[in-house]
């Protein structure tokens, strides 16, 4: 029914986010991460649009994707953050892709690619200095940049940056993060004292990027931000806006009897006379199951809460004695700024993160996108990068 459900997506706002986070961290450079299909913005229109806004790089975790965003006409630098054996390096490599690794033996894959496509391979040295996730650890790390120096002298690899992830960014004041940011210090320092001529250290995610000033070295890499979203506690900075609308429309509206049980289970029943509006969202489609009785909706300007069982592609709201009519708009959430949920209420709702709510939806909803900025528009807009 006229687009809806759809997912609307603000690619004005991802414009501004960047911009404004680009002013935020002054001198460094900016990495849009658009991992997950842009978050479930849509990677080329979110990519775009963070390049439009002034983005030096973008992130993502599969070679595909970074493909993908060649092939789309992009040509700002691009890092591909998870290093792993077997991907298609040769291919990124031609593409120029910077790479990650965090182990020798991804090193010695890369540089084998690099022989084959006939050119250097452009590589972040991954540290773990402390999450525990991918990287060398603090044992392994010399050993690491030694294979790395030793492929950079052969001509297979140039080491482009060095760069490390914070566990506990988004948690203010804990301990981790200090002893973490010291562990990256001693890294890089032993990789330069080696030899290592990395022009972009990193350590930022959103949360970093919006509160940890010491942690931004040469390039912050924020990707929830870019949307207008945060997994830090509190309020955003009223500076970004959450880019996406998700809203449908009541394919069907009815009266019912006080006592009438909704959905599967009867885990709502109607108290008095009582009008239903059915809206065509379920689980299938992104709505998580656990949101039945807890997350609210916005219609007519009011609020509701989602009544009895979400269901595979439908929900069922009460809205009591007041009147709706099939065909009124349902806003499950969007920036808030009109009274309808945000995505992080959803997620506070749910006991989750908004980037969850907001990954849910990729390729169950349409997108449609406001303020489309094309990739080959990008050298003429005034927000593209120098
Ligand atoms: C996802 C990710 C980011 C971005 O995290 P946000 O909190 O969304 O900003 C940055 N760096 C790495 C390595 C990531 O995996």
């Amino acid at each position: 029914m006229d687009g809806h459900p759809e997912a609307l997506i603000d690619l004005g706002a991802i414009k501004q986010n960047v911009a404004a986070l680009r002013r935020h961290v002054s001198g460094a450079q900016l990495m849009a991460v658009v991992k997950a299909d842009g978050y479930g913005h849509g990677l080329i229109p979110t990519a775009t649009a963070a390049v439009g806004g002034g983005a030096d790089w973008l992130g993502v975790v599969q070679i595909g994707d970074a493909l993908a965003l060649r092939q789309a006409g992009l040509t700002v630098p691009v890092l591909c953050l998870l290093g792993a054996p077997d991907a298609a390096h040769e291919e990124a490599i031609a593409a120029g892709v910077d790479l990650s690794a965090g182990s020798v033996p991804l090193i010695s894959q890369i540089a084998a690619a690099a022989q084959r496509a006939g050119r250097p391979a452009r590589l972040h040295l991954k540290a773990d200095t402390g999450m525990s996730r991918g990287g060398a650890t603090a044992a392994d790390w010399p050993a690491l940049v030694a294979a790395a120096l030793a492929a950079e002298a052969a001509g297979h690899v140039q080491v482009t940056g060095i760069w490390s992830h914070l566990a506990c960014a988004d948690i203010p004041g804990h301990a981790s993060i200090a002893v973490q940011l010291a562990a990256f210090r001693d890294a890089v320092e032993l990789a330069e004292r080696a030899g290592a001529r990395p022009q972009l250290r990193h350590l930022a995610n959103t949360p970093a990027t919006l509160t940890l000033p010491e942690t931004w070295f040469d390039l912050v890499r924020p990707g929830g931000a870019v949307v207008g979203l945060s997994t830090l506690p509190g309020e955003l900075p009223g500076w970004l806006r959450p880019a996406m609308t998700l809203r449908a429309r009541l394919i069907q509206v009815k009266q019912v009897p006080p006592g009438t049980g909704v959905s599967y289970g009867f885990r709502h029943v109607t108290t008095g006379r009582a009008t239903l509006g059915l809206v065509p969202l379920g689980y299938a489609e992104g709505v998580p199951r656990n949101a039945s009785g807890a997350a609210e909706v916005q219609v007519r300007g009011r609020r509701w809460t989602i009544s009895g069982t979400v269901c595979m592609n439908q929900f069922v709201v009460d809205f009591g004695d007041y009147a709706v009519s099939a065909g009124d708009e349902v806003v499950l959430f969007g920036p808030g700024d009109s009274g309808e949920p945000t995505a992080q209420q959803w997620a506070d709702a749910l006991g989750t993160l908004s980037y969850e709510i907001v990954t849910r939806f990729a390729g169950r909803v349409p997108r449609s996108y406001s303020e489309v900025t094309e990739p080959q528009e990008l050298a003429a807009s005034p927000g593209a990068s120098a």
